[in-house]
């Protein structure tokens, strides 16, 4: 609990540790001139709830029929990825590492191969893990595959510990294999996030100083923050087009 603002949160900096007691600014800036498309300042100590509001609102706010949203590996959640696709927005998020096979000397989900043409996994031995039921876990349909030839296989230690080795797949595991490739085909993009979103929050966050907001209660600092992506987006605008060009534009 803060003493001296009830609206700010603990954050989830990293993983583990440290937190910090604030608030989370979520911003989509546009690639070309950097320029802040859509913000929002948020209670949430953690990202992955942000992505598909974050990507509606800059596609919005940029008007074309199509944008592409990058977004590190914070954002990433199946359910908000989905969202975007079915809202018209192309994502390209990275996926964090969560499976321990590969550190327990086992073959990982990613060593099997999934055919989508004849709905089947394809494992390291070449066997054919075919579908056997769909369950449900956190709200999501997961189907269920499964080889009946693991038992008794050479390589079976390097696989499972089980009797055999299960691979689930969300319903709509698609789009995320959608995602992937769009990253496979040019990796270079999560550079270029960093190269866009970073110039902004540097900018500012040297603007702000080491204590950053100086505002309490979310409202009041959602209106500090406002008026600091008002003044950086000005500034670039002023640096790129010119003074006497921006205000014949305001003007017109
Ligand atoms: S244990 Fe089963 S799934 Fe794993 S490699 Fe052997 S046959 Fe394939």
């Amino acid at each position: 609990m803060s003493l001296s603002d009830p609206d700010a949160r603990s954050m989830a900096t990293t993983l583990r540790m440290p937190r910090v007691v604030g608030y989370n600014v979520q911003t989509a800036v546009e690639a070309e001139n950097h320029l802040i498309v859509a913000h929002e300042v948020t209670m949430q100590g953690y990202d992955r709830d942000a992505l598909s509001m974050m990507a509606v609102a800059a596609r919005d706010a940029m008007a074309p029929d199509q944008i592409e949203a990058i977004a590190d590996k914070g954002y990433y959640k199946s359910e908000e990825i989905l969202a975007c696709e079915q809202a018209g927005t192309e994502v390209v998020v990275p996926k964090p590492q969560t499976s321990n096979a590969g550190a327990r000397g086992q073959f990982d989900k990613a060593d099997f191969a999934y055919d989508a043409e004849t709905d089947v996994y394809v494992c390291p031995a070449g066997e054919h893990l075919i579908y056997r039921f769909t369950g449900r876990q956190d709200g999501k349909a997961i189907r269920t595959y499964w080889s009946s030839e693991c038992e008794g296989f050479v390589i079976k230690d390097k696989c499972t510990n089980s009797k055999e080795r299960r691979i689930r797949r969300w319903e709509h595991k698609n789009v995320l294999e959608r995602v992937q490739q769009r990253l496979d085909k040019d990796p270079t993009q999560l550079a270029v996030r960093s190269m866009t979103v970073e110039h902004a929050y540097g900018t500012i966050k040297s603007w702000m100083g080491a204590t950053h907001f100086k505002m309490r209660k979310l409202k009041n600092v959602a209106t500090e923050m406002a008026l600091h992506v008002l003044a950086y987006n000005m500034t670039r605008v002023m640096k790129i087009i010119g003074i006497p060009t921006l205000i014949a534009a305001m003007r017109a």
